[in-house]
């Protein structure tokens, strides 16, 4: 949805949306039904989180808070696996996000992704706000315990 805003280059080098810590594992995008069952048929392996959502099993191999694994839908060398209209919601709205903060609903950018130099910032702003508003809070609305709590790592650019 947005590589027209930002380059998928930048993507390619950092990577840090498709890989986790294991303090960080509760961050892996929750998976519709159709996404399920898609991901069943590839032998992905997947798992049902405290929250009742579902998403990808985290391969970790030792119990470090520190190591780092991928989603399992990482090519490590070519990004993400899958078709675009495949991904999870929160990938391919990404670096925004739809959270709660107290019982409001916030939309907000992650503000530390590499890719929004110059005027990619605002740029991305204007688009969520113009554009993706509508899905989002339909996404919300759909999904409401794979909306998160609010996170001051996000610049807020909408509140309900
Ligand atoms: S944090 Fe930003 S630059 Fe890094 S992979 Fe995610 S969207 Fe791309
Ligand atoms: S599904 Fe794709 S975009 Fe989403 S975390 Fe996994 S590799 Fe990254």
């Amino acid at each position: 949805m947005l590589t027209g805003i930002f380059s998928p280059s930048k993507c390619a080098d950092c990577k840090l949306c498709c890989n986790f810590h294991r303090s960080s594992a509760w961050e892996t995008p929750a998976l519709n039904e159709a996404q399920i069952f898609l991901l069943n048929e590839l032998c992905v392996p997947l798992e049902k989180r405290s929250d009742g959502t579902t998403s990808f099993f985290l391969n970790f191999c030792t119990d470090s808070e520190d190591e780092i694994a991928n989603c399992p839908m990482l090519d490590p060398n070519s990004g993400c696996t899958l078709p675009r209209e495949d991904r999870p919601f929160e990938c391919r709205i990404w670096p925004v996000r739809v959270m709660r903060e107290h019982s409001r609903l916030v939309i907000g950018i992650y503000q530390n992704c590499a890719a929004l130099e110059g005027d990619a910032f605002e740029k991305l702003r204007e688009f969520t706000l113009k554009e993706l508003l509508p899905q989002i809070l339909e996404y919300a609305h759909k999904n409401p315990r794979a909306v998160r709590e609010f996170d001051t790592a996000y610049q807020i650019i909408w509140k309900s």
